[in-house]
């Protein structure tokens, strides 16, 4: 029940090059060249394979990416290699960032809050803020998947080749295990289930909140400094 196979199945999170991946860079290029004005040494957190590490290589940024998974990693290094980039992609754990403190301007932390428990998303962002120079700027795209859970639960179709055939939350809601469906196969991932206003109480112990907005229904991205 790991999210392995659910990257396999979605090229959005996997394929730097397909049409899916590209419509969630362009979605977020205008938002990153806005609240991003310097260029400086940034952590892609949780890089997955790299569309957003090298994004911001070609915006001209110093990019450090930095996943705990050796699939993304080895998809991500296929891709630099590929475009010749010079991100350095380092295998490690959020939860405890090898890195030393005041060492990034910006910290990106894109759609990866599903995979963090609420103890883990803690330790998560008490490390940017520790990494983060006192003038740097957190950047946190998230989905509101507490929004979103009644409408996958009307069953609403995911995708072309695949839809979600059960919701299954856990009692008090913090986790769902939802059961993605195609012609062919089916599979069940658990996610974790984050709200807007739970990731903003969480944040605020480390961070002051410099914007928020609403990239569509459900996604927001915000710009923090540290406190
Ligand atoms: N930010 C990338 C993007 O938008 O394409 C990747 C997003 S992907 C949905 C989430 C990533 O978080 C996965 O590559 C996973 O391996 C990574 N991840 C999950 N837990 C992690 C942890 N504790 N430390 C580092 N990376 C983690």
């Amino acid at each position: 029940m790991g999210f392995e196979k659910y990257y396999e199945a979605f090229p959005a999170y996997t394929d730097v090059y397909s049409e899916e991946y590209r419509k969630r860079i362009e979605a977020l290029e205008p938002l990153l060249m806005k609240h991003m004005p310097a260029r400086g040494r940034v952590l892609d957190l949780a890089c997955g394979t790299g569309g957003f590490s090298f994004l911001l290589e070609d915006l001209g940024f110093n990019v450090v990416a930095l996943d705990n998974s050796d699939v993304m990693l080895s998809k991500a290094r296929e891709f630099a290699k590929d475009r010749r980039s010079k991100v350095e992609f380092v295998k490690g754990d959020a939860r405890k960032l090898p890195f030393e403190e005041n060492s990034f301007d910006y910290v990106v932390f894109i759609d990866s809050l599903v995979h963090f428990e609420p103890m883990d998303l803690n330790s998560t962002f008490k490390e940017v803020a520790r990494v983060l120079k006192p003038s740097g700027r957190f950047i946190l795209q998230f989905t509101d998947l507490r929004a979103l859970l009644p409408v996958l639960m009307n069953g609403q179709i995911v995708g072309t080749e695949y839809w979600i055939s059960r919701v299954l939350p856990d009692t008090d809601e913090k986790t769902v295990v939802l059961e993605f469906q195609s012609e062919k196969e089916h599979f069940r991932v658990r996610f974790n289930v984050w709200g807007k206003t739970a990731v903003e109480l969480l944040a605020k112990l480390y961070f002051r909140q410099l914007h928020s907005e609403r990239m569509n229904e459900h996604s927001y991205f915000q710009v923090y400094a540290p406190k």
